[in-house]
């Protein structure tokens, strides 16, 4: 028989996998690393995967999910039961207050949101109950930059863990575990994959205890990822640190010439240096500052309409990272179920754009928003 050695892991597209007998059972609970059962607990794709991003997130151990929203899922699970109590940032994605609002206080587990303000001052809002903090490295859609190693010495002197979603930043800017977040988590469909053709999550911790947590409710949940789904994110991934250099280098154009144009009340993008937290930001991404923005425009609902009309680059696709650009608008998709006040409040008016800049030649973007803009 040939023997066959492919360079590249195939698709084990199968949901269980054979035993010989008794023994190969045996030796598979002595030591469930040692070989394969059934997909949901594991499969060599999502392993694959797993140890791709725990390795560049430089953690002790992860699990690959069905999609962020599972990995956020399945992190506050693993350090919450009724009765507790969690933090979040208000800067935060919409699916994640959505999550926290109408599905885990369900299951008895309140939240308190604080204001970007106060994130560095967490007393006044830490109960007996209070297990965590969830926040963003880079926040949706105001681009607001969390200083993370401030961030996790303020939770440790509570007693808090602190959890980052650092969907937008990717562990190529910024590394939250080694910043001292007990968890880092991300949309895998995001940046991570790529190619807006996965959905995918992943949740990396610091501590193997954790790990195997979270590993567990993946199981438990049936919250782990399908075979042909990490094969996608594993192949995205190998171009990350390509695309992510691409991405940044495209949004720098592109916000430079936003913020001249007379038609753009304000560009929020962390590489301007009158962004608010722009020395930090570069401090913390490494001098990269990721390839998301949001501008303003006239607060009226036609004059967007026809922005978008116009882009011929930024397709309306409400979401985000891929290597193609586009556009979406948080009032009315990411956004859409807080409150006026919470809208309000977090800036998220009816002239808010976010863009999200992809790896196509960095004039033509340029040029398309520039006759989008008239
Ligand atoms: C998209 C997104 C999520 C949710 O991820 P899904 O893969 O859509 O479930 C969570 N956090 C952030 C910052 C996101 O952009």
């Amino acid at each position: 028989m040939t023997s066959i050695t492919p360079k590249i892991t195939p698709i084990y597209q199968t949901s269980v996998f054979k035993f010989q007998d008794l023994d190969e059972l045996d030796q598979y609970f002595q030591d469930t690393s040692s070989r394969y059962l059934y997909s949901r607990n594991g499969n060599p794709n999502s392993d694959e995967l797993v140890n791709a991003i725990n390795q560049l997130e430089g953690g002790a151990g992860a699990v690959a999910t069905s999609s962020g929203m599972s990995a956020i899922f399945a992190s506050i699970l693993a350090y919450c039961q009724t009765g507790d109590h969690v933090l979040c940032a208000a800067d935060i994605y919409g699916g994640s207050a959505a999550l926290l609002n109408t599905e885990l206080s369900r299951m008895g587990i309140t939240v308190t949101y604080v204001p970007f303000e106060q994130l560095y001052s967490l007393g006044q809002f830490v109960q007996p109950t209070t297990r965590l903090l969830l926040a963003e490295t880079i926040s949706n859609p105001l681009l607001r930059v969390a200083d993370l190693r401030r961030l996790a010495t303020e939770c440790h002197n509570l007693g808090l863990k602190l959890v980052v979603d650092n969907t937008f930043a990717t562990p190529l800017l910024t590394k939250p575990l080694s910043l001292g977040a007990d968890i880092s988590l991300h949309s895998v469909t995001k940046y991570l994959a790529g190619h807006s053709d996965v959905t995918a999550g992943a949740a990396v911790a610091a501590d193997p205890e954790v790990a195997a947590r979270l590993k567990q409710i993946g199981v438990f949940y049936g919250l782990t990822l399908s075979p042909m789904e990490s094969w996608l994110a594993v192949r995205g991934l190998k171009t990350l640190r390509l695309r992510v250099r691409e991405h940044c280098h495209n949004a720098q154009a592109v916000a430079e010439m936003l913020q001249q144009h007379p038609g753009v009340r304000a560009v929020y993008y962390p590489g301007l240096p009158d962004h608010a937290q722009h020395a930090l930001a570069k401090e913390q991404g490494g001098g990269m500052f990721g390839g998301m923005m949001s501008i303003l425009l006239e607060d009226d609902q036609e004059a967007v309409s026809g922005f978008m009309r116009r882009c011929q680059r930024f397709p309306f696709a409400p979401s985000l990272a891929g290597v193609d650009s586009s556009l979406s608008y948080p009032l009315g998709t990411s956004h859409r179920a807080l409150t006026p006040e919470q809208q309000r409040d977090l800036g998220i008016t009816l002239g808010l754009v976010r863009l999200s800049v992809g790896i196509e030649p960095a004039e033509e973007l340029v040029e398309d928003l520039r006759q989008a803009l008239g």
